[in-house]
C-alpha cells in the first residue's frame, strides 16, 4: 500500500512543522528589561504617512539617530497602529513639540517647505525636528557641527548628525528607570530663521 505510506510521511512532517513554528516565535520574543533591571531601549514609532515628499529625508534622519544613540530607537509605525511621533508636511517653517516623547505620549513634527525653498537641507531639517521630539531644545546660534543649531548654521550646512553633547542629552533622557524619567516638555519649537 504505497499511498498510505506516503500520507503517513506527510502527516509526520506537518506535525513537526506545527510544533516548530511556535517554538521559534517564543525564542525570538523581545524582552522588556535588560538583565541589570534597567529598562532596555525605548522604542518610539513614527508616522510619516502625511509627510509626502519628505520620506527619504525622514528615513535618513531616523537612521542617523538610530546610529548615534542606544537608549531610544525610532521605528516606522506599521499602518493603522498608533505612533508616538506624528510627522506631517506643511508649507510653513519647520517646527516640532519638545519632548522627550514617551511611549504613552505623543509628539509632532511639521516639516515645512518654506525652509527648503530657502535652501536648507531636508535631511538636516528632519533630524533636527525629530531631535526636538527626543527632548533637545534649539541651540542657536551655533556651528554646523551641532544638529540643534538648526538654520543658524546657514544653508550650506548639511550635517544631520548630533554632536557628543546632543547624543549624551538624549541618552540621559531615555536612560534609567521609566519612573525616574522627566516628563515630556511639550513646548513648541518653531524653526523660522
Ligand atoms: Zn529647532
Amino acid at each position: 500500500m504505497p499511498n498510505l505510506k506516503w500520507f503517513a510521511a506527510v502527516g509526520t512532517a506537518a506535525v513537526v512543522t506545527m510544533v516548530m513554528v511556535p517554538a521559534q516565535q517564543a525564542a525570538s520574543a523581545p524582552s522588556n528589561a535588560a538583565p541589570n533591571g534597567v529598562s532596555a531601549a525605548t522604542t518610539l514609532y513614527y508616522d510619516d504617512s502625511r509627510a509626502g515628499g519628505w520620506e527619504a529625508a525622514i528615513a535618513a534622519g531616523v537612521a542617523t539617530w538610530n546610529a548615534n544613540v542606544t537608549n531610544v530607537k525610532l521605528v516606522k509605525a506599521p499602518s493603522g497602529t498608533r505612533a508616538q511621533i506624528r510627522i506631517i508636511a506643511t508649507t510653513g517653517w519647520p517646527q516640532a513639540s519638545l519632548g522627550p516623547v514617551r511611549p504613552g505620549g505623543q509628539g509632532w513634527v511639521e516639516l515645512g517647505s518654506q525652509a527648503v525653498d530657502q535652501g536648507y537641507d531636508k535631511t538636516r531639517i528632519a533630524a533636527h525636528e525629530i531631535g526636538h521630539n527626543l527632548g533637545l531644545p534649539d541651540n542657536k546660534p551655533g556651528p554646523c557641527s551641532k544638529l540643534m543649531s538648526g538654520s543658524s548654521a546657514g544653508i550650506g550646512c548639511r550635517n544631520p548628525v548630533p554632536d557628543a553633547a546632543e547624543r549624551s542629552r538624549v541618552e540621559s533622557a531615555y536612560g534609567g528607570r521609566p519612573a525616574a524619567q522627566a516628563p515630556s516638555d511639550g513646548r513648541v519649537m518653531v524653526d523660522a530663521p
